[in-house]
């Protein structure tokens, strides 16, 4: 992948046309916009631009043709302008990747000289994770600040179902048994009803503030082979829950009942 800098694009307050970039200097009428070299504030350069947008379209009126440089274009730096922009999307589309997750996509098959032109990586990240968390509703202080489970958290990075069990939702759920939230997609279930052996694992440390417990169920999977007979099952968590202790007690009653022994979480 690389990105065309010939243009014209517009990315937030700059323009980018064959590898010039222009800070915009204001709005006119009917979507026209003024543009001035972004050196123009060094004194060093006094192209101007204009253009007209329309919907998608957008159209030079006056252009490097028009109106010269009195320096060569940049294409990297413009590159580097519409990858920042490209960036800030992705991290508000998708605030489930990590930030370093995005600059490496971002960044994959890019010309040596483009993420020199890119501020340091530690400070993209943190750049990241700011304007993420501006778009993030803060981790909740208590469980009345939870109701339903907002709609983006209920799916995967693919769209894909991953809330399969909400106790607010449940009205013959026991209150006694506080909150229980259970996430898995329908493909984790099918592995998971195909392993002849269960383990669930409770673990307290990393279980966000409010709850008590991240609960697993883990099955068993084939590794994938890398010759003939290097049969290997690995463990796999397939099922997660949050919950609290007392909810516990419920799953080791329902164990029984299912003549599953050996179940103490
Ligand atoms: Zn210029």
């Amino acid at each position: 992948m690389d990105l065309d800098v010939r243009g014209p694009k517009i990315v937030g307050l700059k323009l980018v046309i064959e590898g010039f970039i222009y800070v915009r200097s204001k709005a006119g009428q009917n979507g026209k916009l003024h543009w001035a070299c972004q050196r123009l504030r060094k004194g060093k350069c006094s192209a101007r631009a204009g253009t007209v947008q329309s919907g998608e379209n957008i159209t030079i009126i006056k252009g490097p043709d028009e109106s010269k440089h009195s320096h060569p274009a940049a294409p990297d730096e413009a590159k580097a302008e519409i990858i920042k922009l490209n960036l800030k999307r992705t991290a508000e589309e998708h605030p489930e990747l990590p930030p370093t997750q995005i600059m490496r996509t971002q960044l994959a098959g890019m010309s040596a000289g483009v993420p020199s032109k890119l501020p340091e990586r530690p400070n993209v990240n943190k750049a990241l994770r700011k304007h993420r968390r501006r778009e993030m509703p803060s981790n909740p202080q208590s469980l009345n600040e939870i109701e339903t489970i907002p709609e983006r958290f209920q799916k995967t990075m693919d769209r894909e179902e991953f809330l399969i069990y909400d106790s607010h939702e449940d009205e013959n759920f026991d209150q006694r048994f506080g909150r229980v939230i259970v996430f898995g997609t329908r493909r984790n279930l099918e592995l998971l009803a195909k392993s002849d052996t269960w383990s669930i694992d409770g673990s307290f440390g990393f279980a966000p503030g409010i709850f008590t417990q991240i609960f697993t169920i883990l099955g068993f999977v084939n590794k994938a082979r890398r010759y003939e007979n290097d049969a290997e099952t690995i463990a796999f968590p397939f099922v997660f829950s949050l919950l609290f202790e007392t909810a516990l007690t419920a799953v080791t009653s329902g164990a029984t009942e299912y003549g599953i022994r050996d179940c103490r979480p």
